[in-house]
């Protein structure tokens, strides 16, 4: 595999596995319309001749020339509020987007790699989430626009594997934080890091006892590689199966930060999952892969991050 497409590739989560390709010696293409991705997460990148970038929209039809050995499909508005307040965007992104990287990388004769979500599990019932767990989504409700767009997505995602037999990865990807996450991002890490260095209190959400577990972006990323190198063409969890309570993040970050800021509650947003935990024994066992840094050690790692934003 040498020569590879990566959309979504000035956000966050993107914008690091371009760095890592490129580091692992691959020519990589970055593609993305900045809707929520900001071009400096390129600065590295951008000094690397085997790396290129098209400022493209992937609903629209996506023209490439030359071979692709890889497609990997990273554009997405995964922040709550950015899909609130994109949530046709969102849908587009997840559905035709999905469609059309998906018709390049049969073009290509390409591998192809989704990055699903942990939202295909909805409010789950069960706790830990196993692949084998079909979810609990409201197709109507407030979340549904992410939801249910990489619902479909991987549905197609399965379509193109059945009938063009394209060479397919799923991952459904948990919590992931980390340096590069937008500060008006909205979620939960960036708040309380924001909220914390600047004596604000931090806004916990209902009673906090719901519960994430969360992925350091270094880890993250090792993951996805080792996915797209397997051969697994089933979806795979990829994440950190160590569960806290928001209650417990927010005295974490209090902790690290050294701050003196309190804590406030606000209204819990509707359909709010109440526990999220990656089953990750398939990860472990197909692709050899765990989650090796702490969240004090992840968090300790972010925080200059943070602090320069500021
Ligand atoms: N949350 C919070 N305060 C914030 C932002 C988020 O208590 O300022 C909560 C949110 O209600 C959810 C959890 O933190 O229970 C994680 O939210 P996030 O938006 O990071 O992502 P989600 O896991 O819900 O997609």
């Amino acid at each position: 595999m040498s020569r590879i497409l990566v959309t979504g590739a000035a956000g966050f989560l993107g914008s690091f596995l371009c760095d890592r390709l490129l580091s692992d010696g691959y020519e990589v293409i970055g593609m993305d319309n900045r809707v929520s991705g900001q071009i400096k997460n390129l600065d590295d990148a951008f000094y690397q001749d085997q790396f290129s970038f098209y400022d493209h929209d992937v609903t629209e039809f996506i023209h490439v020339a030359g071979e692709l050995d890889a497609v990997l499909h990273l554009a997405s508005l995964a922040s709550p509020v950015f899909y609130r307040d994109h949530p046709i965007k969102t849908l587009k992104v997840g559905a035709l987007g999905t469609h059309k990287t998906l018709g390049l990388a049969k073009e290509k004769d390409a591998t192809y790699l989704f990055t699903s979500t942990s939202e295909v599990y909805g409010d789950p019932e069960v706790n830990p989430q196993p692949e084998s767990y079909r979810g609990n989504v409201d197709p109507y409700g407030p979340r549904s626009c992410y939801d249910e767009s990489k619902r479909y997505g991987e549905s197609l995602v399965r379509a193109y594997r059945d009938k063009h037999d394209l060479d397919v990865r799923v991952a459904r990807i948990f919590n992931t934080y980390g340096p590069r996450m937008r500060l008006d991002d909205g979620r939960v890490i960036p708040n309380f890091m924001k909220q914390a260095l600047t004596g604000r209190d931090l806004t916990v959400y209902g009673d906090g006892e719901q519960t994430r577990s969360f992925c350091y972006v270094e880890d993250m990323i090792d993951g996805l590689v080792a996915l797209l190198e397997s051969s697994v063409q089933d979806p795979v969890n990829i994440g950190n199966p160590d569960e806290r309570t928001i209650n417990e993040l927010a005295d974490f970050i209090l902790d690290v930060t050294e701050s003196d800021s309190g804590i406030t509650h606000e209204e819990l947003p509707p359909q709010d999952p109440q526990v999220r935990r990656p089953d990750i024994s398939k990860a472990r066992s197909e692709l050899n892969w765990t989650p090796e840094v702490t969240l004090r050690e992840g968090l300790e790692m972010s925080i200059e991050y943070f602090v320069q934003q500021i």
